[in-house]
């Protein structure tokens, strides 16, 4: 506070100068005999408007500049309490708290420095995002590996993403999990928005499925479980993803997976999709062409595809599809496309139908165009099959079934335990392979 005082105390010494010096100059040129007092003139709206503005600034500054000095006496407190609690020597516990403090003088720091492009030497590209490119950079001072991903503003403005960019930046760096991909820092220029996130060198679960065909069901247990631990740690702090996909499941070093791309944002963007309603897709009354492509893979006439030819003819649109401006529908839950009002449980879905396409090579309502893929979906009813040559066990189907359905009955509505728990309980859990909670 007394830098507050200090920086008040200039600003008013400033202001007598002014009032001596400068005032009188223009009065002259305005023709004013400067010996006679001035006319009180009221300050203009927009003066008054600047002054508001630069009142709330400070406020707020030294708001939070009270906030994070209490924030720190707090950590050090939690810290003096746990090594009182943990029986250390005093000699111990004079070092850690030495440690923590110099964490604390070293986060200060990192704050003041204002991060930028320039810290960065930009290594390869990595991916394409909807906004931008993702890329490999080495941080110049420390030499740290990191993924950047670049958004192209104008671009988020076109779509009206901004408000959406922000509190998804918010939360990626407010969620600390180990399944989900952590934000370091985000910076902006003129042009673009950068995020520095940790860099998971395993590629995507995409790439991996399509160079697999398919996934073992202990292979598909272990990333389903993964998965569940993700989507619980956003749920926790009330956030849905609504756009779980392989895409946006990265790997790790040692094979582990994370959640990454929070709703940066097309396929979640619905309005790139019609509105449906059960009836239109029931009746197939607007859409024919679609009805047709349905026919040619029910109908007796023409020979429905084997599962082999099905995941051939999937794997060809899969990279066309991830990286089109609409995005595939194929994860996204039936009431997200009814737009009927959704809460978090359509992310359950999206579990399913992955986990679906781990087993069986291609998602449950894969079709030929997109359309008729969200026609699928929200009449999934009628078309969620399961292939006999994919031989899934009487249990994966299960849990498949269970969270690809009525909001009320998924898995997972009333909690990430009930997918925990789901017998036989060994199978799902995945306190069994991560040991957590
Ligand atoms: P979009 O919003 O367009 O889907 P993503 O954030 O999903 O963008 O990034 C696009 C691709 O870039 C991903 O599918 C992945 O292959 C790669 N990628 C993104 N973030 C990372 C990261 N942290 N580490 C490694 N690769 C990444
Ligand atoms: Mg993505």
């Amino acid at each position: 506070m007394d830098s507050a005082r200090g920086w008040f105390q200039k600003f008013q010494a400033r202001g007598e100068k002014f009032k001596a010096g400068p005032a009188k100059k223009k009065d002259m040129e305005n023709g004013r005999d400067p010996s006679k007092p001035p006319v009180d003139e009221a300050p203009s709206n927009i003066t008054k408007q600047k002054v508001a503005a630069a009142k709330q600034f400070i406020e707020n500054h030294y708001k939070a500049q009270m906030k994070s000095l209490q924030d720190r006496k707090e950590r050090r407190w939690i810290l003096e309490r746990k090594l009182a609690d943990a029986e250390v020597s005093e000699e111990e516990q004079h070092n850690l708290l030495k440690y923590l403090e110099k964490k604390e003088t070293e986060y200060m720091r990192l704050q003041r420095h204002k991060m930028g492009v320039d810290d960065f030497e930009l290594l390869t590209i990595i991916g394409r995002g909807a906004f931008g490119e993702v890329r490999l950079c080495r941080e110049k001072t420390t030499g740290h590996v990191y993924a950047m991903k670049k958004l192209k503003k104008s671009e988020m403005l076109r779509r009206g993403q901004v408000e959406h960019v922000k509190a998804e930046r918010n939360l990626l760096a407010e969620v600390d999990s180990p399944c989900i991909v952590k934000l370091y820092c985000s910076f902006q220029d003129d042009e673009f928005l950068y995020l520095i996130m940790e860099y998971l060198p395993g590629g995507d679960m995409m790439t991996l499925l399509m160079r697999k065909d398919t996934l073992t069901e202990d292979e598909a247990r272990f990333y389903v479980a993964q998965t569940v631990l993700a989507i619980e740690s956003i749920h926790k702090h009330n956030y849905i993803h609504r756009d779980i996909k392989p895409d946006n499941l990265l790997l790790d070093r040692n094979g582990h997976m994370k959640l990454s791309d929070f709703g940066l944002c097309k396929p979640l963007d619905c309005s790139s999709f019609p509105n449906l309603s059960e009836n239109d897709v029931a009746l197939g009354k607007n859409y024919k062409s679609s009805l047709e492509s349905d026919k040619r893979l029910n109908s007796s006439s023409a020979p429905r595809r084997t599962q082999q030819e099905q995941l051939l003819h999937w794997q060809k649109n899969r990279r066309m599809l991830a990286y089109s401006t609409v995005g595939t529908p194929d994860y996204i839950a039936p009431e997200v496309l009814l737009k009927k009002g959704y809460g978090m449980e359509c992310d359950w879905w999206s579990l399913g139908a992955i986990m679906y396409e781990m087993l069986v090579g291609y998602p449950p309502f894969y079709s030929e165009d997109p359309m008729s893929t969200c026609r699928k979906i929200v009449n999934w009813r009628t078309h969620l099959k399961f292939p006999e040559e994919a031989k899934l066990s009487a249990e994966a189907k299960d849990v498949v079934c269970k969270l690809l359905c009525n909001v009320e009955q998924r898995l997972g509505t009333k909690g990430a335990h009930e997918i925990k728990c789901e017998p036989p309980k060994s199978k799902l859990d995945p306190v069994k392979f991560f040991g957590q909670e």
